[in-house]
């Protein structure tokens, strides 16, 4: 870095690295995991009534309408519940709040690799937790992750799609000392999730994110999850207004219409079942999904796999890292879009 006066943690990363965006008009983008669908129609009525909002005036600090909204579907009160510029927010507010300078952060690996990010900018140290072979919790988790003061748990986990054995986390749980966060990025494409173990643990938190199912990644909505106490002492750490206006009640009204999330999600779950045949019969390897990706192993070298498809307008992710070098990940699009991506592999397939 060219400029010594950073600090040294600051120099030695490299920063998060996000997929692809591109011009959305000429692909079919399949690579970051978002919605093909659009979100719930109330946020268009929010959004129509743009000069109804005083613009003027900062937000709600505390979010609370979004709060309110979010632990209505948890049958709890707003004080469970912290809101976020996005889960990522949360992901930083849990990091700062729980992991000193010289602390340790966990996460299983493969995972959401933002988390040595955000260690690296806290001057915390990476420990990485090996999935087995199967890509599933490793047997001696409760004594690897010892010590940690933060682990991190992916489930569905990315970028597999698997969801871990609900019983042995809650084991971990209640063994482990420090804080869990279980960012259930995916849960609504799962059959099931971890809220309830806020109710019996209290270092567990559970984050959720407006970015995948309800199709909002644009407006930057998260939140976490977790016993009042908890919330309260990540309130003091958060920005003031983390939060901004349009996002609390575009957010509000999108939590609100639980019938589009069902419908919306199990569009995708079915999308996702006809794409595993497809692909399948195709001689891809798969990894069951619990979310609304797949981490595929093509019948031919992944990486060049990526790159024609790439050079025919689709866009997918291909990790180059050992655990995932063999894999390319495909979010489910709509229907559409994935009659297209099969049909262009196959001209890929048989032109080879
Ligand atoms: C997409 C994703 C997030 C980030 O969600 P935002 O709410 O858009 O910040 C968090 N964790 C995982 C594992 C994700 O895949």
């Amino acid at each position: 870095m060219a400029n010594s006066r950073f600090r040294k943690a600051i120099q030695s990363i490299a920063g998060y690295q996000p997929g692809l965006q591109l011009n959305l008009e000429e692909i079919v983008k399949i690579n970051t995991n978002e919605s093909p669908y659009p979100p719930s129609p109330n946020v268009n009525k929010v959004l129509n009534d743009l000069s109804s909002f005083h613009l003027n005036r900062y937000p709600d600090p505390l979010s609370n309408r979004v709060r309110d909204a979010a632990s209505a579907l948890y049958g709890k009160d707003r004080n469970w519940i912290l809101a976020g510029n996005g889960s990522d927010d949360i992901l930083t507010i849990a990091v700062r709040s729980f992991v000193d300078q010289g602390g340790t952060i966990a996460s299983l690996y493969p995972s959401y690799s933002l988390y040595e990010v955000l260690a690296g900018i806290q001057g915390a140290q990476m420990r990485y937790i090996e999935l087995d072979n199967e890509f599933d919790l490793p047997t001696d988790i409760i004594q690897q992750a010892k010590g940690a003061d933060l682990l991190f748990i992916v489930r569905p986990n990315s970028p597999t799609g698997k969801a871990y054995d609900i019983d042995t986390i809650r084991s971990l749980c209640e063994a482990h000392q420090g804080m869990i966060l279980i960012d259930e990025a995916y849960a609504d494409f799962a059959d099931d999730n971890c809220s309830h173990l806020v109710d019996e643990f209290e270092n567990v938190i559970v984050s959720k994110t407006l970015s995948k199912s309800y199709g909002l990644a644009a407006i930057r909505l998260g939140y976490a999850l977790a016993q009042p106490q908890v919330i309260e002492g990540m309130m003091k750490v958060r920005d003031s207004y983390n939060v901004n206006l349009l996002t609390q009640l575009v957010g509000e009204a999108a939590l609100q219409d639980q019938e589009h999330l069902v419908q919306t999600t199990n569009k995708i779950k079915e999308t996702r079942k006809w794409l595993s045949s497809a692909l399948i019969e195709r001689g891809f390897e798969l990894i069951e999904s619990s979310s609304n990706f797949l981490f595929a192993k093509p019948p031919c070298d992944p990486q060049s796999y990526y790159q024609m498809l790439f050079d025919r307008k689709i866009l997918i992710r291909y990790f180059s890292s050992p655990r995932c070098k063999d894999y390319v990940r495909i979010s489910v699009g709509s229907k559409e879009e994935m009659q297209t991506f099969i049909n262009v592999s196959d001209q890929i397939f048989t032109k080879k």
